[in-house]
């Protein structure tokens, strides 16, 4: 966000934190999306503290809630319902619920809908499950009772035991290989004594005695800063590192020192299933994984990993944007890698941007946050002061790699000079370049950012075009799973080869190329060459991604074929070439962001290149070799190009240099969706400073089966644009049917 004052302004709830709500009633936020707080009856003795965790009914079920204060008085005393319960948790942290408090006056998400994502996991707020140990008894009997013999089996358990202490049934089975009944009789003799004790295995400390790599110059001048900021309130670091200049050894010094203090650390990473070599990587640093948070983890790993936050044992969490909404303790220490990655704003349900929510809850907590970046984004880069404006990050530069001596190479392929022969999407140029790395044995990697194999179907005679029955998208093909599928929607069909429109025989056919197609034309090129697909189709577990990751350090690859998913984070010590497929595909569209992410997205892919001593050059296809994205990559000159950037966002008065939010209208039946439209057309608000664009069909104007339609409000920066849109929305009232969403600072326009 550009300025977070304006988060801060909000009013929030700032209940005096430290003392007992001496209050008959209760305001509280039930975790349930779409409500916002509700006063109840405090239970019987102590009154809960705000931040405390307590069950209450609403309407037939009795689901968990957050404690914000004290009643609101709004409705009166004898109709309110009361308090079920309050969990057996130390209250929430006061600077956390100033932050959900905080966050849903800034996103204008319903408490309720950030309460959820904060109590998901409803069993961490049990007692943790017990288990079953057994122990020899102390001491043992040395005469058994006359019917028990010690049988062999019987002495393998008590000499493990002898050994270990004390072990879950299972394991002694396992380790001393005996069976249940074994260990129960022995139970029952009273040669084993039995004990609860709760399930969850204790956190491993992180150890801090294991040196780091030796810091070049710049790294050690960056990690300085970073180790005097741990400890010493809120402050915002951009560390802004090219690809391969150690941001990640930088980074791990602040978290030494963090956790020196004691201090829990959170970091955040945009694609969790691609972390393996970042969990190697932190664990031969600090000898221990770390606590992780994402969606693959099972239920019981969240409820662990849940409890082991809020009991302060988790000292390291990496995760995915979620783990913002953990209940940290002692947090010390901010970190997100990548920052300029989109992936860290989410687009459904609660709407926001987890770096910048990132930036709030540092903000609260009193704590450094360290935004990483090789390509930070213009909204980092302004608030560095860079271009004029306030500086409210403070930048580290690591200017150069840590092991190759330069940056790759970046060269244009102009496709109107040197296009590709008909039906192909290799230039010459880019061919000879692959085949001059088969030759010498190195790897290549050819980026396209295109999933499946062709994005759009049609009819050779007729020109119908295969289209999703829920979205106004093209369905698109993937051969080697052998269907039809809708990027936005999923939704999936059998590929046919007669045209559905006029009954053409044989007559559909693919248009432009996916990554499989891509492999088509590589396996044709280089009938030799290993080859493999890394996109979201072909490597879908974490598991996967690792022996992916491994196959290609081993040379077991000579060329990948990859989406979005290769642009990343990964270290290929032998990959020597990036080929850019189609480098003009982000331009297209014309959203806000668009060169701004192209250009991300490029640097980012070049940057695979050559990262160990052997120098890297990437290759870029494209028709416009002129435009101001490709001449800036060309020419090295990143700096320049966001600095051309922002003043375009400037001189058209966009984030951020003003504020917009997107509202966005759904339902099921276009009917009601015009007379929504047509509501808020009539209530629109005129504010000084503010525009209103809109309601007009949004450009996919159907979406899983809605219509949909869009406004756009945009506000100067001195406007308190949520002010406006509640008075606004708040007054509006809309058929049952439709949804409005509200998203502030939107990424995507469609
Ligand atoms: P970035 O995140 O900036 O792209 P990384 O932190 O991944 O860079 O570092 C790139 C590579 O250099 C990694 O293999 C890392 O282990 C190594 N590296 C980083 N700093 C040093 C150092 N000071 N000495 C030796 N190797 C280093
Ligand atoms: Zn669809």
């Amino acid at each position: 966000m550009a300025d977070h004052r304006n988060i801060d302004g909000g009013k929030g709830n700032m209940a005096d934190q430290g003392s007992l709500l001496s209050t008959a009633t209760l305001q509280i936020v039930p975790a349930v999306p779409l409500v916002n707080g509700f006063d109840y009856l405090a239970p019987p003795g102590d009154p809960p503290r705000r931040g405390s965790i307590v069950m209450v009914p609403l309407g037939q079920r009795l689901v968990p809630g957050i404690v914000l204060g004290p009643g609101s008085g709004e409705v009166p005393q004898h109709k309110l319902k009361a308090v079920t319960s309050v969990a057996r948790l130390a209250p929430l942290e006061p600077a956390f619920v100033d932050f959900i408090e905080k966050m849903a006056s800034w996103t204008m998400a319903p408490l309720g809908s950030i309460a959820k994502m904060v109590l998901s996991q409803p069993k961490a707020l049990l007692p943790p499950p017990l288990q079953t140990v057994y122990r020899l008894p102390d001491p043992l009997p040395d005469r058994l009772p006359d019917h028990t013999k010690l049988t062999k089996a019987r002495q393998r358990v008590v000499a493990l035991l002898q050994d270990v202490g004390s072990l879950p049934s299972p394991d002694i089975q396992k380790l001393a290989g005996v069976s249940g009944s074994v260990i129960t009789t022995m139970a029952q003799h009273g040669l084993l004594q039995s004990e609860q004790i709760a399930a969850d295995p204790p956190v491993m400390l992180p150890r801090l005695d294991i040196d780091g790599a030796e810091l070049t110059e710049d790294q050690e001048a960056a990690a300085v800063v970073l180790r005097a900021a741990i400890g010493n309130g809120y402050n915002a670091f951009l560390l802004d590192g090219v690809t391969g200049s150690g941001k990640t050894e930088v980074y791990f010094e602040a978290v030494r020192t963090a956790l020196a203090r004691d201090q829990q650390i959170l970091i955040l990473l945009p694609e969790i299933a691609l972390t393996a070599s970042w969990r190697d990587r932190f664990a031969l640093r600090f000898g221990v994984a770390p606590t992780e948070w994402h969606s693959d983890l099972g239920e019981a790993g969240k409820r662990r990993a849940w409890r082991a936050v809020h009991r302060g044992d988790a000292r390291v969490v990496v995760g995915a944007r979620s783990a913002l909404f953990l209940p940290f303790v002692s947090l010390g220490l901010i970190v997100v890698d990548e920052e300029h990655e989109h992936a860290f704003k989410q687009e459904d349900q609660v709407i926001y941007q987890a770096r910048d929510m990132a930036v709030l809850r540092a903000r609260l907590e009193g704590c450094p946050i360290v935004l990483a970046s090789a390509t930070p984004s213009l909204e980092s880069w302004v608030n560095t002061g860079m271009t004029g404006e306030p500086q409210r990050y403070q930048r580290l530069v690591l200017a150069h790699r840590v092991k190759a001596a330069t940056m790759p190479d970046i060269i244009g392929i102009d496709l109107r000079a040197t296009p590709p022969e008909r039906g192909r999407w290799l230039a010459p140029p880019l061919v000879e370049a692959v085949q001059a790395r088969l030759d010498a044995g190195e790897q290549s990697l050819l980026f396209l950012n295109r999933r499946g194999y062709a994005p759009l179907t049609l009819c050779g005679l007729c020109g119908d075009q295969v289209t999703c029955p829920n979205c106004d998208s093209w369905m698109v093909a993937h051969r080697l799973k052998g269907r039809m599928r809708c990027h936005y929607c999923g939704h999936e069909a059998r590929p046919t080869t007669n045209c559905q429109s006029c009954g053409g025989e044989d007559s559909m056919r693919a248009c432009g190329p996916g990554v499989e197609r891509l492999a088509e034309e590589v396996l044709l090129r280089f009938p030799d060459a290993r080859f493999a697909v890394l996109s979201s189709d072909t490597v879908t577990t974490p598991q996967a991604s690792e022996l992916f990751l491994k196959s290609v350090i081993d040379g077991e690859v000579d060329i990948i074929i990859g989406t979005q998913m290769a642009a990343k984070g990964h270290h290929f010590p032998n990959l020597t070439l990036v080929g850019i497929v189609d480098a003009d595909l982000g331009l297209a569209g014309g959203d806000l962001r668009a060169a701004e992410r192209s250009f991300q997205m490029m640097m980012q892919v070049a940057g695979r290149a050559g990262r160990e001593s052997r120098p890297g050059v990437a290759m870029l296809q494209t028709t416009q070799i002129a435009n101001p994205v490709m001449t800036a990559l060309l020419s090295g000159q990143r700096d320049a190009f966001l600095d051309s950037e922002v003043a375009a966002r400037q001189a058209a008065a966009m984030p951020p240099f003003s504020r917009l939010a997107a509202l966005i209208l759904s339902a099921p039946d276009e009917q009601r969706l015009h007379e929504a439209g047509r509501a808020l057309t009539l209530t629109k608000p005129h504010f000084e400073g503010v525009d209103i664009m809109g309601p007009t069909a949004a450009p996919l104007s159907f979406l899983r089966g809605k219509y949909r339609a869009r406004v756009l409000v945009r506000a100067k920066k001195t406007v308190d644009i949520q002010t406006v849109i509640r008075s606004w929305v708040g007054n509006v009232k809309l058929p049952s049917s439709v949804r409005l969403h509200i998203d502030i600072d939107p990424y995507s326009f469609l």
